[in-house]
């Protein structure tokens, strides 16, 4: 399988097998690829005699606890940050993506690589495999065990790396997807001799009564703007305790005000309790929602996008979408 950042990943894998213990972060609110990147990274870690800490500030979303069996993941602390003679960062494009660490790091600099797939990487690390036509970081970590010895690959870390690529392609369908993520993808199956129903089940069909009845009172607050271009949806803390639900049942609300016909660009706002976290989606080449998102001090992808806003509510719904129909006129303009 031929791969232009060979030459990247054998340097990585050189760096990395100096070391007796490295440190491999996910990003915080993890996702499925910063957890599948992390297992698997940290499996090939161990297969090569080389000691591996996974750690996240945050826990690990109910629908992925599963991949934590096949590597504990856990909080940072003083002392396990301390025995670590380098760090792997995975799918965050700064510092900033790993809580704690970008606090540790400056009293204590330690060597720190990345692998991701985000725009706008930060360029302060000593090394850093940065792709940002890779469909996930997980479509990338495939390469630290094909360059080094696929045997090394076993059935977790298939399952793992394959977890990545579903969860941050919606499920194969984004215009990331590239014949070589489908050859990957087929290649981890037949490593892992495993079918893909078993992964999707698991991270996509084992949703709570009580996350249905969150869904249906968030669908019941769609709504249009701009010209039925922009389609908003958004979760209360109330909503949550009238369902018994946390944060974590949010996951994939957004992809329904996505699929309004004819709309461009999505956004789930989420105000439950510390300002308003929103997700913005796009799904039309005109907007890029990456540059709305750091308008408002986020950021991610063209596509898929994060922020934070201290709030209220309905001042966020009004002021995120006013800077999202600048981006509208001025596509109409060009
Ligand atoms: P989600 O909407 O699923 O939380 O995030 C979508 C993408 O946007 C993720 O790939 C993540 O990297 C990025 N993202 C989410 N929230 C933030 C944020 O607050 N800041 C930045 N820079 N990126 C974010
Ligand atoms: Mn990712």
């Amino acid at each position: 399988m031929a791969f232009q950042y060979a030459y990247m990943f054998n340097e990585l894998i050189q760096k990395l097998k100096q070391y007796d213990t490295v440190g491999v972060f996910s990003h915080i609110r993890p996702d499925g690829d910063c957890i599948g990147a992390q297992v698997a990274t940290c499996l090939w870690l161990q297969e090569n005699d080389i000691r591996a800490f996974a750690f996240n500030d945050d826990d690990v979303p109910l629908n992925l606890k599963w991949l934590a069996d096949y590597y504990p993941i856990r909080q940072p602390d003083e002392k396990s940050l301390q025995k670590c003679d380098a760090f792997v960062l995975l799918d965050g494009n700064s510092p900033k993506r790993f809580g704690s660490y970008s606090d540790y790091i400056q009293d204590d600099p330690k060597p720190t690589y990345m692998v991701d797939h985000h725009p706008d990487p930060y360029d302060g690390f000593d090394f850093s495999i940065s792709v940002e036509e890779a469909s996930s970081t997980c479509e990338l970590i495939f390469h630290l065990f094909l360059q080094n010895d696929i045997s090394q690959l076993n059935e977790d870390a298939a399952k793992a790396l394959y977890t990545g690529i579903l969860t941050d392609t919606g499920s194969l369908q984004y215009d990331s997807v590239t014949p070589e993520t489908m050859s990957i993808a087929s290649e981890l199956l037949r490593i892992g001799g495993f079918r893909p129903n078993e992964v999707a089940e698991r991270v996509f069909s084992n949703k709570s009564l009580n996350q249905l009845h969150l869904l249906s009172k968030a669908m019941g607050t769609i709504e249009l703007y701009e010209d039925n271009q922009i389609a908003v949806m958004y979760v209360t803390k109330e909503m949550l305790e009238e369902t018994n639900t946390t944060n974590d049942d949010c996951e994939g609300f957004v992809g329904y005000p996505l699929s309004v016909t004819g709309i461009k660009a999505a956004i789930l706002f989420k105000a439950l309790g510390d300002g308003v976290k929103m997700s913005l989606r796009s799904k039309s080449n005109d907007v890029n929602v990456n540059k709305w998102a750091r308008k408002i001090g986020g950021g991610g992808h063209k596509k898929a996008s994060g922020a934070w806003h201290p709030g209220p509510l309905e001042e966020t719904i009004k002021e995120v979408v006013e800077i999202g129909a600048e981006q509208l006129v001025s596509v109409d303009k060009s």
